[in-house]
């Protein structure tokens, strides 16, 4: 029995031959790859005992899914339903239009990345953003890199490497992916000096650990978690204050650094550049793609001289950003001359500035969309995370649309939804399955509409 269903099993080169299979317009290495997966898959069932073998018809049409699959790039869009505005494995912040046609046009055209057109020679690619970052934070000099973690990793290298580094034991954060302020000190060759206590470091901390072979003094940014209760810490004027008094740069890792005050959207101790080198550091850096909604990218400005000492140094060029990514930095820190065209274009402060009444009436026109197509839903209030480790013990007031599953569990509705071509990834919060309405684009609701239809039919 078992030997006749074997040797019945179609040979790969003759369902490679049939009609389902030729016409695919997939690429044959695929259509092959998969004909082979799935011959084994069936001779494993055969072998476990199934009585007859599926027709011709069904085979080719598993090929051909298993095919598709495959064809499917691993990082493609998603629906963000989480209501997390930075959602770091959604890829952080999403880029305004203008950006993205900006990176598009870079990737497109041969451009002046290094070229300098008035002299017709060799230009330097730091140029393209440098006057944006020198204007809008009031930097004297900047630069940019490929993410803020290299960015500390540069700034700490070439300032201060086989030096000693202080710090306070209440900033010595960790970030998601293994970056941790002592790990990063150490690899850039210097040694960290940590000073004060978890909750309280006072000015004469820092004074009695400076020595001699002393070369910067760091504060970071608790981007991720907060200190509360019996704590203190050295503003930034004091710490400058001691740091020039011994002719030593303060640098500071501000993390999400934000260029225009947050507060009145509700996020408060997000310290803004401009506020951080006006107090007296001396080189700060902050990340492209978190609070302020550009590309993956490290933003460094402060004092010429440091920034002059940081691009001459050899790490600068294994760090270095690409042509598609300047041209999306440029374009988004442009719209930030103007705050009120930022707030409006950026799709990461549109999204998080978004009033709780206007994200009420999203979850209604979501909630009609959805209704439209038969499935039973309700409006539920959520508190929306910032995300990107940014802004960590606060809940931004807005509005989700809890779906009925109909016959399936919350969780059978959730598998559902995020195994689609496009996936929606939403949120599961006290057994319902929540669609918060802040991080979901317009056009996308009719599309949610209809997958959840098809899934709750
Ligand atoms: C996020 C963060 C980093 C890392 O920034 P990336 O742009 O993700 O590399 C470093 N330091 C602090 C304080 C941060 O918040």
């Amino acid at each position: 029995m078992e030997e006749n269903l074997f040797r019945s099993i179609p040979r790969v080169d003759e369902l490679l031959g049939r009609d389902e299979l030729k016409v695919s317009a997939l690429p044959p290495v695929l259509l092959r790859e998969s004909v082979r997966e799935e011959l084994d898959a069936l001779r494993d069932e055969v072998r476990g005992g199934l009585s007859a073998l599926p027709e011709t018809g069904i085979l080719c049409a598993r090929i051909l899914a298993r095919a598709e699959e495959k064809q499917l790039p691993t990082l493609r869009s998603v629906i963000n339903a989480t209501g997390v505005t930075l959602h770091t494995n959604l890829g952080r912040a999403c880029l305004s239009e203008r950006a993205a046609n900006a990176a598009a046009e870079a990737a497109r055209d041969y451009s002046t990345l290094e070229y300098d057109v008035e002299n017709g020679c060799r230009g330097s690619r730091y140029q393209h953003v440098e006057a944006l970052l020198c204007r809008l934070t009031g930097a004297e000099a900047a630069m940019a890199v490929n993410n803020n973690a290299a960015a500390v990793l540069l700034i700490l290298s070439a300032l201060a490497g086989g030096g000693e580094v202080i710090a306070s034991r209440g900033e010595l954060v960790e970030i998601g992916g293994s970056f941790r302020i002592p790990e990063i000190v150490t690899q850039c060759g210097c040694t960290l000096c940590e000073v004060g206590a978890t909750n309280k470091t006072h000015r004469r901390d820092y004074e009695a650990a400076i020595g001699e072979q002393t070369r910067a003094l760091l504060k970071v940014h608790t981007s991720n978690y907060r200190i509360v209760g019996f704590t203190e810490s050295v503003p930034r004027e004091e710490l400058a204050e001691i740091a020039h008094g011994h002719g030593l740069p303060l640098i500071e890792d501000l993390g999400s650094g934000a260029i225009v005050d947050l507060e009145p959207f509700g996020i408060r101790g997000e310290p803004t550049v401009q506020r951080s080198l006006h107090a007296g550091v001396d080189v700060a850096s902050f990340s492209g793609d978190k609070l302020l909604g550009g590309p993956q990218a490290g933003l460094i400005v402060g004092k010429r001289e440091y920034i002059e000492r940081i691009k001459k140094h050899p790490l600068a060029r294994a760090l270095r950003l690409d042509k598609m990514t300047l041209a999306a930095l440029h374009a988004t820190l442009s719209v930030y001359l103007d705050s009120e065209t930022a707030a409006r274009e950026i799709p990461t402060l549109a999204m998080l500035s978004a009033s709780e009444d206007e994200l009420h009436a999203k979850a209604l026109r979501l909630q009609k969309a959805i209704a439209d197509t038969g499935v039973s839903s309700q409006l539920v209030w959520t508190g929306d995370a910032v995300g990107g480790g940014s802004a960590p013990a606060q809940e931004l007031n807005g509005w989700a649309v809890a779906i009925e599953p109909g016959r399936l569990s919350v969780d059978e509705l959730e598998e559902k939804l995020r195994l689609r071509a496009k996936p929606i990834v939403a949120r599961i919060h006290r057994r319902q399955y929540l669609l918060c309405v802040r991080t979901i684009r317009e056009e996308d609701f009719a599309e949610i509409a209809a997958a959840a239809a098809e899934a709750i039919r």
